[in-house]
């Protein structure tokens, strides 16, 4: 396992990290945010999202509600034009999810088997059995821990 830490000191450093981590994602990969609220996983999904060139930043809002947003272009069935090479991704927050059969019903694994990317806030909520070896081919997972260390500091470590 490679790990490495940094600190951002503002909404805008944690957003330009998401555009950095961006390029080095190849999916299928299951990106799990995990630390406390206000610990920053939508500000960094922003610059995940936005770096993908799934969506621009402005339009990537916290999922807390509807559990999932998807960027990007639709599944090839729902595709007017084969552009399959263009990235999909989704933005799930588990916030609200209390039980295993609510997180069954919501069908991680089936993203998964998509070739796409998929960021999942609250990734604590994950079983660990999703979380150590998702399925649907030879994806990764990473894990990325937020941490505020200050008003506007916050530690980012990533583990891959
Ligand atoms: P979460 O999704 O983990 O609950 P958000 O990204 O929604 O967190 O909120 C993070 C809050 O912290 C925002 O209000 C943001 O402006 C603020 N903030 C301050 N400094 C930072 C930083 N370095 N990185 C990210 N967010 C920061
Ligand atoms: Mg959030």
């Amino acid at each position: 396992m490679n790990a490495h830490s940094i600190v951002t000191h503002s909404p805008e450093e944690t957003i330009a990290l998401g555009y950095e981590l961006a390029r080095e994602l190849k999916p299928p990969v299951l990106v799990l945010l995990l630390g406390d609220l206000g610990a920053g996983k939508t500000t960094l999904a922003k610059g995940l999202v936005a770096g993908l060139g799934a969506a621009p930043e402005e339009e990537v809002t916290s999922p807390t509600f509807t559990m999932i947003h998807e960027y990007g272009p639709r599944p090839p069935s729902a595709q007017a034009t084969g552009r399959d090479s263009a990235l999909r991704v989704y933005h799930v927050d588990l916030y609200r999810v209390e039980t295993a059969r609510e997180l069954e019903t919501l069908g991680l694994e089936d993203l998964l088997a998509e070739r796409a990317v998929v960021i999942v806030e609250w990734g604590e909520k994950l079983g660990s059995a999703l979380r150590a070896s998702p399925r649907g081919g030879p994806g990764g997972v990473i894990e990325i821990h937020l941490e505020a260390a200050g008003e506007s500091e916050r530690r980012i470590e990533i583990r891959a």
